[in-house]
């Protein structure tokens, strides 16, 4: 079956319908700033049609009242089919959301495909009934001897809302459909306004593999179908990824109706490099961490903090590295680099570079739009030496290109200046010494720490999220899979 780019309607209550409203959006690629493609633009309409469907079919649908096992097989067809079609999504990745193929086919579907998997294996492994011990006690309210047991039953939770950013779009959606759809909610898709084309194939393939009517939903559009979903009642469940500002309107926003909200939001994460680390292996990890996804990523490491001894050298080898990254069209499988999302993200972003240099950082690398690359959104991988941790640029989540050096001089220094963040999602540690650290590791206020670069891909079993700023709640992981589930006692007489 061919890629659709071009679509007229939405997926609402297992049908393509019109949508309400008459806008289209016009999906720009960020690297070469033609169309890939239109689809509607869905309303606030759109969305309480959406509701309807999933509250219909959340009530009196087959989905949350089917065994475990039967919607594992429904939910492996929708794995499958995804597998079959990876060339054709990942070149939607690169084209829609401007990743270079690694990222496209590795961080984005791979990755998404595991923690698909992943939620797949684990309904049909775990034990959703527990028998607690069975126990003879006398029996308060009828007294004598009771003998008696209790069951503890998860349960989906209901409908729930995925709300989803533009940065790893297929990434993201696939986080939210999985276990939601795995614990038997009904659920809506809310995709970013600038990436709709990588939600909108999850529709042709529900479709294609049974998902009952009202289960799936997609509504395109931007903050009116936000706030629908998040305020109305007939919503029991919200699993948002986006900035800290917007996930803190969603929270107030769902606060009346007193819905469950997982939030996966910004950072500024620190990455620290003692004196005796492999600095070749800390560099490398050092260019990634500020040009994977041209910066647009909320666990890069964004924050270098280097030791005194060892910091001319470590900027030097950054600056050589990052002189090797090849911009331009990621449909380029030589690119390294691709643009940013937008022209306003890059505005945004040239502007924290002026404020940057304003601030008394030093620009040691980067700093502008690439020569030759007028068209499409490129900013240069763009380094700063910082005095200290405290401007703008080091506090704040930038979502592009640029890296922040700072010096320590000891362990102690480093691991403050770590933790001087609104932020806590992500961290990293440099050290030829794995219990110094594991040591500075357990010191971070974070959700998660690679030490010497991690494993090098998400591990769907282990759970996902951020202290502070970065979120509440967890993706992936047993964690992950309880965001939409509720859990039921029942208590009975046995004998
Ligand atoms: P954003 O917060 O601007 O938008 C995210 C989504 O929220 C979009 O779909 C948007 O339409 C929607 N939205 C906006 N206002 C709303 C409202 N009032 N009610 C309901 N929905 C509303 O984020 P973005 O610019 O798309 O993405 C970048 C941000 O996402 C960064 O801060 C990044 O760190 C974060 N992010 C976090 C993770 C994570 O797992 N922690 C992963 C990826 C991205």
């Amino acid at each position: 079956m061919p890629l659709t780019t071009h679509y007229e309607s939405l997926y609402i209550g297992g049908s393509w319908v019109k949508p309400k409203g008459g806008e289209a959006y016009t999906v720009i690629n960020p690297a070469t700033e033609e169309a890939v493609g239109e689809v509607p633009v869905g309303t606030a309409a759109d969305a309480d049609a959406a509701i309807a469907a999933a509250r219909e079919a959340f009530d009196h649908g087959p989905w949350p009242r089917m065994d475990w096992r039967e919607r594992a097989v429904i939910l492996q067809q929708f794995h499958d089919v995804l597998v079959a079609r990876k060339d054709e999504i990942v070149q939607l990745c690169v084209a829609e959301a401007g990743s270079i193929i690694p990222v496209a086919s590795i961080m984005q579907f791979d990755m998404a495909l595991d923690g698909l998997q992943y939620y797949i294996d684990q309904i049909q492994r775990r034990e959703f009934v527990i028998p607690s011990s069975v126990s003879a006690h006398t029996n308060w309210a009828t007294g004598g001897e009771t003998l008696g047991s209790t069951v503890k039953v998860y349960e989906p939770l209901g409908v729930s809302v995925g709300i989803t950013a533009y940065n790893y779009p297929f990434f993201l959606n696939l986080a939210k459909l999985g276990p939601a759809l795995a614990s038997g909610c009904t659920f809506i898709l809310k995709p970013a306004p600038q990436t709709p084309l990588e939600a909108m194939i999850l529709g042709e393939i529900a479709s294609e593999v049974g998902i009952p009517p009202g289960v799936f939903s997609i509504v395109t559009g931007g903050v009116d179908v936000g706030e629908k979903l998040t305020t109305d009642p007939r919503v029991d469940q919200i699993s948002f990824t986006g900035s800290d500002k917007v996930g803190a309107i969603i929270q107030a926003q769902a606060a009346p109706s007193l819905k469950r909200v997982a939030l996966e939001l910004g950072g500024k994460s620190a990455m620290i490099v003692c004196e005796d680390a492999d600095l070749e292996q800390a560099a490398f990890a050092g260019v990634v961490n500020f040009t994977n996804q041209c910066g647009q990523g909320c666990i890069l490491q964004t924050r270098q903090l280097v030791h005194n001894s060892i910091k001319d050298q470590y900027i030097e080898m950054l600056k050589a590295m990052a002189s090797q990254v090849k911009m331009g069209d990621p449909a380029d499988p030589d690119t390294g680099m691709g643009p940013l999302i937008s022209a306003a993200q890059r505005e945004r972003v040239l502007a924290y570079i002026e404020q940057g240099k304003s601030d008394g950082n030093s620009l040691v690398y980067g700093g502008s739009i690439p020569p030759g690359l007028n068209r499409g959104f490129f900013v240069e991988p763009t380094i700063f030496d910082c005095p200290s941790n405290s401007t703008a640029i080091a506090q704040e989540e930038i979502f592009g290109p640029v890296v922040c050096v700072i010096g320590f001089d000891t362990e102690d220094e480093a691991i403050a200046i770590a933790n001087d963040s609104q932020y806590g999602l992500s961290g990293g540690v440099f050290s030829q010494d794995p219990g110094r650290a594991y040591r500075i590791a357990m010191q971070m206020r974070t959700g998660g720490v690679l030490i010497n670069g991690g494993g090098g891909r998400l591990n769907p079993s282990v759970p996902f999220g951020g202290y502070k700023r970065s979120g509440i709640g967890r993706e992936y992981g047993e964690e992950g899979l309880n965001e939409y589930l509720e859990i039921k006692v029942i208590d009975f007489r046995a004998a």
